[in-house]
C-alpha cells in the first residue's frame, strides 16, 4: 500500500489554483481535478440524461454535447437550479475521486516514500471530500488581479466574479482553513519556488500525513 498525502487546494476564482496544480504535477504530485471529472460526467450517463431532462435539450451544442457555458449562465443566476445540477453531478465526482484515491493507495511499486495527491476541487470546504484531506493549501492573489485575470480569460466583469464567489465560502474562511499559503501576485517563478518548498516539506517530513 502506498502512503498517500492528500493536499486540498483552496483559493478564490482566478487566484491561480490550476497554475499551482501544474507546478505540483511537475514536481511529481498526482493531481485529481474535480472540474475535469465533472466535465467528463456531464457528457455521459447518468448525468447527461438527467441534465437534459431538467434543463432542456436546447443545451446541446452542434456535436451533441452539453454546452457548459449555457448551463453555467442558467445555474449561476438561480441558486435552486445550481443546487439541483450539483446534486446530479457532485456525487458522481466524489465517487470518482474516492475510486482514484483507492487505486493510488493500492498501486504496486509505490511502497517506498509518500505520494502527494493534490485535490483540486471547487468548493472543497463545502464538500464531503474536504474530510479526505490531510493538509490544505490556500492560493493568495489580490482581488484586483483576479478580476483582471477573469476578464482576460473568461470575459467576466468584476460583478460576475463576485456573484459567483457568493456561492462559496468566503476568501477569509478559505485562508483560515489552510495549513500552507502560496502567494501568486506577480511572476510565475516565485510561485514555482514556493510550490517546490511545500512539496519537499510535505514529502520529507516524518509523520506526514
Ligand atoms: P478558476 O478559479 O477560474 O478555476 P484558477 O484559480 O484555477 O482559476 P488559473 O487558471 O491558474 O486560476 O489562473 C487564471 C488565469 O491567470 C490563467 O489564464 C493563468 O494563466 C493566469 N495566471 C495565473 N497566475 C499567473 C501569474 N502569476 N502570472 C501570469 N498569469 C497568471
Amino acid at each position: 500500500m502506498a502512503n498517500l498525502i492528500v493536499l486540498g487546494l483552496l483559493g478564490g476564482i482566478g487566484s491561480g489554483k490550476s497554475t499551482v496544480a501544474r507546478f505540483f504535477q511537475e514536481f511529481g504530485a498526482v493531481v485529481l481535478d474535480a472540474d475535469a471529472m465533472a466535465r467528463a460526467e456531464l457528457d455521459r450517463e447518468p448525468a447527461k440524461g438527467a441534465i437534459l431532462k431538467e434543463f432542456g435539450t436546447s443545451l446541446l451544442d452542434e456535436e451533441g454535447s452539453i454546452d457548459r457555458e449555457r448551463l453555467g449562465d442558467i445555474v449561476f443566476r438561480d441558486p435552486e437550479r445550481l443546487r439541483r445540477l450539483n446534486g446530479m453531478v457532485h456525487p458522481l465526482v466524489r465517487r470518482e475521486v474516492r475510486r482514484r484515491l483507492e487505486e493510488l493507495r493500492a498501486a504496486p511499486g509505490a511502497t517506498s516514500g509518500a505520494v502527494l495527491v493534490l485535490l483540486d476541487v471547487p468548493l472543497l470546504l463545502e464538500s464531503e471530500l474536504n474530510a479526505l484531506c490531510d493538509r490544505r493549501l490556500f492560493v493568495e492573489a489580490p482581488l484586483e488581479l483576479r478580476v483582471e485575470r477573469v476578464r482576460a480569460y473568461r470575459g467576466w466583469s468584476g460583478d460576475e466574479l463576485e456573484r459567483r464567489e457568493k456561492n462559496q465560502k468566503s476568501i477569509d474562511e478559505k485562508r483560515a482553513g489552510a495549513d500552507y499559503k502560496v502567494i501568486n501576485d506577480g511572476a510565475l517563478a516565485p510561485v514555482r519556488a514556493q510550490i517546490r518548498a511545500i512539496f519537499q516539506d510535505l514529502i520529507s517530513r516524518p509523520g506526514n500525513p
